[in-house]
């Protein structure tokens, strides 16, 4: 058997979904999608049916009816991301158009925005929409599991299987989300019947958000079929590895209040009622806190046979404007420096993990340093949390983070 790996990046969204970028077309994701090293991505919102028709006039079909494919040979999987009406995200892929189009009609009469928001709300359950997918045999499993707002283990459940209700059966995979990794997932013990992923969420085509996050995939070839099996791991099928974000960069993975950004013990912040003493704002409960204390039944370590590893990444552009001193990895300066590293190097994942120090020092040696820095792990974080991105800390230097003191006393105290 004949099996060989790809890079996927199965969740994304197009400009018909909130706060993406106009540029985010499938000509603009395409180009940049083997810039980053990746073969396979998902159309997004594919409900929406402006969207579909800018799908259909940019990307031609191939043999296997969930599969498009741009000029250059990238391809992409029918997929759409929707929110249930216990205020989850729940990611679908699809067989064909033919099953979109079934699926939406199911959907129409539960949603007002199918054609108007490129991630719909729906007034049905979890357990009601993976019933609709599994009925049109379409794959679904969760998005960004434990972030707060939209994950379906954030607040409203603790159980994926009380969720689902009768349907956790047909669920086979999970999104860990930014803030989160393997290590911290793996401590709930049902999350072992899984497929973990790992995708981008991107909002815009820049090589810091497309593929920030990839699923390596082991398939015989790029159809829904195969995809399926891989994350149902059948057949020697399955995810290799999943490519991640330290989770201390992800946005939610502190306990931090939305206004002022300071951070909270977690106990303290319960006692204050997760209300900030400093500027009354809400304090936003830390995905770690969340995993370690409410949900975890398991000690760190322990994994299911089939869990592949997982892997900390930081996006090469990010990397590069640290060394520069630059903030914005989107920077004219930053990009020009990144785009020689791809032109020479072909992936920047190969820049980042494969191509020997020495030879990225011809391109730009203060970059070449940092990458190095990146390998050996010590490129330090400020933790993310309450919506605002980790920061990444030249080594050497000291991250500060400011803790909420409770020892001063609160107002109400006194
Ligand atoms: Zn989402
Ligand atoms: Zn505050």
């Amino acid at each position: 058997m004949d099996l060989s790996i790809i890079n996927a990046d199965l969740h994304l969204h197009s400009p018909y979904a909130g706060g993406v970028s106009e540029r985010m077309t499938p000509r603009a994701v395409a180009e940049n999608a083997p810039l980053k090293g990746l073969q396979l991505l998902s159309t997004a919102d594919i409900l929406h049916e402006g969207w579909q028709n800018i799908i259909k006039s940019e990307l031609k079909p191939t043999g296997d009816e969930a599969i498009f494919e741009a000029t250059n040979g990238t391809k992409f999987i029918l997929g759409a991301e929707v929110c249930s009406a216990d205020r989850a995200h729940h990611l679908i892929l699809f067989p064909s158009f033919s099953k979109v189009a079934e699926v939406k009609e199911k959907f129409k009469n539960y949603s007002t925005d199918l054609n108007k928001d490129g991630r719909p709300r729906l007034r049905l359950s979890a357990e009601q929409i993976a019933e609709v997918c599994a009925e049109a045999g379409c794959l679904i499993g969760f998005a960004h599991a434990f972030t707060p707002y939209f994950g379906l283990l954030a607040t409203r459940f603790n159980s994926y299987k009380t969720a689902y209700g009768s349907q956790w059966k047909n669920v086979s995979f999970m999104e860990l989300g930014l803030s989160a990794d393997t290590n911290m997932a793996d401590r709930i013990s049902e999350l072992h019947n899984l497929t973990f992923t790992s995708n981008s969420d991107a909002h815009s085509p820049w090589p810091n958000k497309l593929g920030r996050e990839f699923n390596v995939l082991k398939v015989k070839e790029i159809s829904f079929e195969e995809i399926s099996k891989a994350l149902w791991r059948k057949d020697g099928r399955k995810c290799v590895l999943n490519v991640k974000f330290n989770p201390l960069e992800g946005k939610y993975h502190k306990t931090r209040c939305r206004g002022c950004l300071i951070y909270f013990e977690p106990k303290t912040a319960q006692k204050l009622n997760w209300k900030c003493p400093k500027c009354k704002d809400q304090i936003k409960k830390g995905v770690d806190y969340r995993i370690d204390e409410e949900l975890a039944d398991l000690p760190a370590g322990k994994h299911p046979e089939h869990r592949p590893a997982c892997v900390h990444t930081i996006p090469l552009s990010e990397i590069i404007a640290l060394s520069m001193g630059i903030k914005s990895a989107w920077s004219e300066k930053v990009q020009i420096e990144w785009r020689k590293f791809i032109d020479k190097f072909g992936t920047e994942i190969n820049a980042l993990i494969n191509v020997p120090i020495a030879e990225l020092e011809s391109i730009n040696k203060d970059a070449a340093i940092y990458v190095e820095h990146f390998r050996n792990g010590k490129i330090q974080y400020i933790p993310g949390g309450a919506g605002e991105y980790g920061k990444l800390v030249r080594p050497g230097q000291q991250p500060k983070i400011e803790m909420f003191d409770d020892t001063q006393k609160t107002l109400g105290e006194f």
